[in-house]
């Protein structure tokens, strides 16, 4: 592909790391507050075909090894799209956006992280411009159903803080409209694969009742996504059996992930994380970690800059979690994951967690019983295991009570 662009574009650029040393620039990240990626559905008439629009400085004009904001939004039209598939074509951006030399892309919504490359900037990939024709061309030439498409991209930190809000907002909405639904009522769960070019034998699994590790596949996502590409990352899985309800695991999960591992595992449970818990890739927004001292668990997300309770942050505790194994203790997950009725349930859910950052605290209050929402500790209350220990008993957790019994 190299000629037409810049730089060249393939999948053998799936699964490049771009190191601090051979950076030029990176957007987002843990130390910048503002990024995003959006993609929107709009009528044929409201997109003008192939415009790029660059709103703050261009990659040309940063300072060389700077981080700085993003909002990538994405408009797309055509006959036969429907509203359900924007979630499908943002996580299409992962996918494309790491087909670029030199292009590194992580995470999902406004989770972010890019890098590039300095010797791909060198090569001519220091504008906007060039990364939004490559990603329009992988968009129209592997998914005929849009037939106009459009990229802006937002370098300037107070407009990509206004936007941040209303992108917030309709990811709000999408996961609300994925509640209620329950495993039971459905005979398919649907798979993701897109994360295997970082973790080879890493599947996801979305279920009316689990959003995927990422936060941007829930099962209605995953529908759409079988829909409009039943050859593409997604795939329907018939969910089989139900083998134990407990821990949620399923004959045709099972089988899947024999097959996707490649034979390195083949007992999946989709709601526990002791024995064969769910693999976890790279793009997770938040670990869930057992403490053994108190046989309780601590969760913690990609943002939180902060040692955890347990002495290490969150980034070294992702390299253990990661890479698609089962670690037993340790499951990287979508924090919308919290608000499902199935939450860990075969190891007790929220009722056993002990340690949070204080923001994600906050932030899902609701899904938190009240009963105990002022007794988990944040990085506010205790700094170490210890300290824990004794907050734990100065509070008098149900679960360090021995007031929580496991279902059985
Ligand atoms: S985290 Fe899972 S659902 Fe999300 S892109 Fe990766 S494999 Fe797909």
């Amino acid at each position: 592909m190299a000629g037409v662009f810049p730089v060249d574009v393939g999948p053998q650029y799936e699964g490049e790391v771009i190191r601090k040393g051979d950076m030029y620039v990176e957007f987002g990240g843990p130390s910048i507050k503002n990024k995003f990626e959006l993609v929107t559905l709009k009528g044929l008439d409201e997109v003008e075909n192939e415009k790029i629009e660059i709103i703050g400085p261009d990659i040309k004009d940063l300072k060389e090894g700077g981080s700085f904001p993003l909002g990538m939004m994405i408009d797309v039209a055509g006959a036969k799209l429907e509203k359900d598939m924007e979630p499908v074509f943002e996580r299409r951006i992962h996918l494309y956006a790491n087909y670029i030399e030199g292009l590194y892309h992580m995470n999902q919504r406004d989770e972010i992280w890019v890098r590039l490359s300095k010797d791909s900037v060198s090569k001519g990939l220091n504008s906007f411009e060039a990364i939004g024709q490559i990603l329009m061309f992988l968009y129209t030439s592997e998914l005929d159903v849009i037939e106009k498409i459009s990229i802006t991209f937002v370098t300037d930190e107070k407009k990509v803080e206004e936007l941040l809000a209303n992108a917030r907002e309709v990811y709000k909405a999408r996961d609300e409209r994925a509640r209620g639904l329950k495993e039971d009522d459905v005979q398919e769960f649907y798979s993701c694969a897109l994360c295997q070019s970082f973790a080879p034998t890493h599947i996801c699994i979305a279920t009316p009742e689990r959003i995927a590790n990422c936060g941007a596949i829930s099962w209605f996502d995953g529908r759409a996504a079988y829909k409009l590409d039943p050859e593409g990352p997604v795939q329907e899985v018939k969910k089989g059996e139900c083998l134990d309800p407990i821990r949620g695991e399923y004959s045709g999960c099972n089988e899947l992930g024999a097959v996707k591992s490649m034979g390195t595992y083949n007992r999946v449970f989709l709601h526990s994380a002791f024995e064969h818990p769910h693999t976890s890739c790279g793009c997770f927004q938040a670990i869930w970690f057992y403490i053994p001292e108190v046989d309780a668990f601590g969760l913690v997300h990609r943002d939180f800059a902060g040692n955890t309770v347990v002495g290490v942050p969150f980034s070294t505790m992702a390299a253990d979690t990661s890479g698609g194994r089962q670690v037993e203790g340790f499951l990287g997950l979508a924090l919308e994951y919290l608000r499902s009725p199935k939450f860990l349930y075969a190891d007790g859910g929220l009722r056993r967690l002990v340690w949070m950052p204080k923001e994600i605290k906050e932030r899902y209050k609701e899904a938190i019983p009240a009963n105990l929402y002022d007794k988990i500790a944040t990085e506010e209350d205790v700094k170490n295991i210890d300290e824990l220990v004794a907050f734990l008993d100065k509070v008098g957790h149900p679960w360090v009570k021995g007031e929580v019994e496991l279902p059985v």
